[in-house]
């Protein structure tokens, strides 16, 4: 993957979380690990940690931060769809799904976080 320095002005740069373009490079985040870049807007309302994991489950499984923000987020309909895990690498994964339904549907990983806490307290 090139940097998008060396690209002509021609091509768009997206930013890898939320999908819009990225017409001024300035002040952008570019991931050490992968290249990705993102926004600034992005970088302004998510912290560091929270724009690479999320890099990185948008690369998994697709989709952008809240490609489905209009539609409702509901964890028991998310939970009924995906398969109750066995064991702890099962656990893992089906809680990277669960946080990457969240974003896809816009919600910031704190808001997730609190979401889950007040479920699990139920
Ligand atoms: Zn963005």
């Amino acid at each position: 993957m090139s940097k998008p320095h060396d690209s002509d002005t021609n091509s768009i740069v997206i930013c890898s979380v939320c999908h819009s373009n990225i017409t001024d490079l300035v002040g952008v985040y570019q991931s050490p690990l992968n290249f990705a870049v993102v926004c600034r807007q992005c970088l302004s309302r998510f912290t560091q940690n929270d724009i690479e994991m999320m890099i990185g489950l948008f690369f998994l499984y697709g989709g952008f931060f809240g490609k489905l923000k209009n539609r409702t987020f509901s964890l028991d309909e998310v939970l009924s769809s995906l398969e109750m895990p066995i064991n702890k690498e099962e656990v893992e994964e089906m809680n990277q799904r669960l946080m990457h339904q969240a974003l896809i549907h816009g919600l910031k990983p704190f808001q997730f976080n609190q979401k889950l806490q007040l479920y699990t307290e139920e």
